[in-house]
């Protein structure tokens, strides 16, 4: 049998012998195993409930077992289980026409793909192809997915052992509490950044630049919300080079933002938009690219050479148009804007004033990232076993939160109701308290 009453050891010990996992030595492993979930809790084989307050991968936006979710999936898998892309679907048009009407005005398209990676494969396709140039301007703290392109696109650590291709720029973006730019406010850091970004397409030569790719809301890079007037000076650069504007809203989008598309809150349009993860909260693989009609236009005539055997699956599909039905029905982006508003961003912000370990605090919606710091003044990022620390502190109290380099991501299913997060925000409290920031 494939599933048996085991024990997380048991599990463990399983797993470790024949899976290979991501971005991780193979002999340090030791993954807790989860084997079901409801909402925003998850439990592991030796019956121990967990509040999930990392969505997973940041992507379990309408939180675990939805039921509308997963009985759509299983009416699709009795219906129709796949279908080549080629063939027209009903399902797959849902998805689509559910997707651009919370787009702004002037997009048409949506290519579907498997996941985020490939979305931002497919829109740096789609602007390398419409504008004849090759290069891709991204940010150095950015991650864009483990795929050829989107890999070298992206500007962590992760890029380096994994770069190849040719064709990609990064600049530093804003980061005012580790500013780049000698900036004292959130405006000098947006217009220095802007004055950076557009010094590097002149020096690179505007006439070989396809495009600009970045997240709206950086996440993984620690939820750096974006300076006030940074991505509409991005937009006007874009326009004077004739520069594609990708906006990656794989992370920050549905919901995670407290809207639609993160962007929504900035004032600002990009040309292609890409997708994932909250999109259907990962029930089934799914990712994409939302075209704006003028690029969807270049290819009335002309072929688009790019394809997935799964784009457009229905199973996805059918996931997709359950997940944002359930969210617009149960008002869930509103949900997430308001616990970000009220609880979230209130509740983590006074714990500064208790826990010197906390060097800032930001976010917005269920997307919230603390920084931990050795020393307030230096900002000094805490030691990795300090980070280890804390989050097996939190598992001890129930908590799974999402840890990135010295950070503290508050990453909820935007369903979290007020109770759960006053409950998770007292385990967060307690541990930053009591945690000795130096050890
Ligand atoms: N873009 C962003 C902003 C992401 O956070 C991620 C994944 O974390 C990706 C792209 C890649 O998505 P996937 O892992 O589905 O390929």
């Amino acid at each position: 049998s494939t599933i048996t009453a085991a024990t997380n050891a048991a599990v463990i010990d399983r797993d470790r012998r024949s899976v290979f996992h991501s971005w991780s030595a193979q002999g340090s492993f030791g993954g807790l195993p989860i084997v079901g979930g409801d909402g925003t809790t998850v439990w592991d084989a030796d019956g121990r409930s967990y509040l999930d307050l990392s969505s997973q991968l940041v992507n379990v936006n309408i939180g675990h077992q939805h039921p509308r979710v997963v009985e759509a999936i299983q009416r699709q898998a009795a219906t129709l289980s796949t279908i080549a892309p080629a063939h027209a679907n009903e399902t797959r048009a849902h998805a689509a026409e559910l997707i651009l009407e919370r787009a702004p005005e002037g997009f048409s398209k949506v290519f579907f793909t498997n996941g985020g990676a490939d979305a931002n494969e497919n829109a740096i396709r789609l602007a390398r192809l419409t504008t004849g140039r090759e290069k891709v301007v991204s940010h150095y703290r950015s991650y864009h997915g483990n795929t050829g392109t989107a890999i070298s696109a992206t500007g962590d650590w992760r890029r380096m052992p994994n770069e190849y291709s040719r064709g990609h720029v990064h600049v530093f973006g804003p980061y005012l509490y580790r500013t780049e730019f000698w900036a004292a406010t959130p405006e000098e850091e947006a217009e220095r950044a802007l004055r950076h970004l557009e010094r590097t397409i002149q020096a690179e030569g505007p006439d070989t630049i396809a495009a600009v790719l970045l997240e709206t809301i950086p996440g993984t890079a620690g939820v750096l919300v974006p300076p006030p007037g940074y991505l509409p000076g991005v937009r006007r650069i874009a326009d004077r080079y004739g520069i594609v504007l990708i906006l990656d809203e794989v992370m920050a989008g549905f919901a995670r933002s407290g809207e639609w598309f993160a962007f929504d809150a900035f004032d600002v349009r990009p040309d292609l938009i890409t997708f994932a993860k909250g999109v259907n909260s990962g029930y089934v693989p799914l990712g994409g690219v939302v075209i704006s009609e003028e690029i969807a236009r270049a290819f009335d005539d002309r072929i688009f050479p790019g394809g997935l055997t799964y784009s457009g699956h229905p199973l996805a599909a059918a996931s997709a148009v359950a997940t944002i039905q359930a969210m617009a029905e149960d008002g869930v982006v509103e949900n997430a804007r308001r616990i970000g508003g009220d609880v979230l961003g209130p509740r983590l912000t006074a714990m500064s004033a208790v826990a010197p370990v906390i060097g800032e605090v930001r976010g917005l919606g269920v997307f919230w990232a603390v920084e931990l710091v050795a020393d307030r003044e230096t900002r000094e990022a805490v030691s990795p076993a300090v980070v280890a620390a804390a989050k097996s502190a939190l598992l001890e109290r129930g908590v799974l939160g999402f840890f990135a380099d010295n950070r503290l991501h508050v990453v909820p299913p935007a369903v979290i109701t007020d109770d759960e997060a006053g409950r998770g925000l007292d385990a967060i409290e307690e541990v930053l308290v009591s945690i000795d920031p130096l050890a």
